[in-house]
């Protein structure tokens, strides 16, 4: 099976059963799709599927936006309580910071004011600590065309950004492909068809995100260059990844304006199937007007945003929290 739509069928099964040979970890979590895990390599690591499991304060983020944060409005130095001079209290040039007020704001994360003559902000709410372990998923389909998996991997277990990295596969998996994989990742047999199931291979080892980790930025044939990440850049980056897969989930595709794509439901998900080619397709990718089988027609009437509102703990309009909107709703 092609990877694309190996990844959605598994993305749609573990939103629906939780991860398979990790009991501790909640099955309630988000799922996102292609998260880069680099702090250093500029485009280095980007893992295929990310589970994130809710933390203490889950139902918090739920209420706060449906959108991801921008990691500069949560670090930058605005609380909640009074209004702070927004050109202060973000990093870097006012023009930056100015753009990333107005991202908060328009998310629902901050609130603006103008007073003498100065752009002010304050949070809406405390950032809460809503997240708790991250597991990286890295698909290979086929064990016999690995291209960069053993690097991948060796990556997620020395950088330590996540809590858990596992191999995902449709291939049968040997003692000679275990042994060159990294100890700490786990590996799952995946049975894409007709509905996925998953055999646990081998269990993951759990990593340490509060340690530095060790990040390779790249490969010679007689050493590797990498560079030290320090526990606080390794929370950074975890809040980072969270806050994407939040906002993003791992419906990244929009069904195609074609003919051919009759909308394939897998344990209740809808998946972009296309008739023409008898698979999942990739509509980003294939669904072109030069592909052969393209018959113009308006896309399905499928509505992804509210189907993931139905199957996760997503909620896709909280009621806004700001001073103003509360004073608007309580005379509306
Ligand atoms: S454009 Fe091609 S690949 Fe896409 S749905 Fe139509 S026939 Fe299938």
């Amino acid at each position: 099976m092609r990877e694309y739509g190996f990844e959605l069928r598994l993305c749609a099964h573990l939103e629906r059963d939780g991860l398979p040979g990790l009991p501790d970890v909640s099955a309630d979590g988000i799922l996102g799709r292609q998260l880069g895990t680099s702090v250093h390599a500029a485009g280095g690591r980007i893992v295929d599927v990310v589970y994130v499991e809710p933390g203490p304060d889950f139902g918090d983020r739920v209420a706060l936006t449906a959108e991801s944060i921008p990691e500069p409005a949560i670090e930058a130095d605005v609380g909640v309580g009074r209004f702070v001079r927004e050109s202060r209290a973000i990093d870097g040039p006012p023009e930056r910071a100015r753009r990333i007020a107005e991202r908060a704001a328009e998310i629902g994360f901050y609130e603006r004011d103008r007073r003498d003559g100065r752009d002010m902000v304050r949070q809406v709410a405390r950032y809460p600590d809503w997240y708790g372990r991250i597991v990286g998923i890295e698909n290979k389909p086929d064990l016999g065309t690995p291209g960069d998996l053993t690097t991948q991997l060796r990556t997620d277990a020395s950088l330590g950004v996540l809590d858990a990295a596992i191999l995902a596969t449709e291939s049968y998996v040997t003692g000679a492909h275990l042994n060159r994989l990294p100890d700490p990742v786990g590996v799952w047999r995946v049975h894409p068809e007709p509905e996925p199931s998953v055999e646990v291979i081998r269990e993951p080892t759990p990593l340490d995100p509060e340690r530095p980790g060790i990040e390779p930025l790249a490969w010679h044939t007689d050493r590797t260059d990498v560079r030290v990440v320090s526990a606080d850049a390794i929370a950074t980056q975890r809040r980072r990844i969270a806050e994407r897969v939040y906002g993003k989930g791992w419906r990244t595709f929009a069904m195609p304006a074609c003919k051919r794509c009759v909308p394939n439901r897998t344990n209740a998900a809808t998946l972009p199937y296309c008739e023409f080619r008898d698979r999942v397709v990739n509509p980003a990718d294939e669904c072109t007007a030069d592909c052969p089988g393209h018959e113009p027609a308006d896309p399905p009437d499928v509505d992804l945003d509210a189907e993931r509102a139905r199957r996760t703990a997503w909620e896709p309009a909280p009621a806004p929290k700001t001073r103003r909107q509360a004073d608007l709703d309580r005379f509306s």
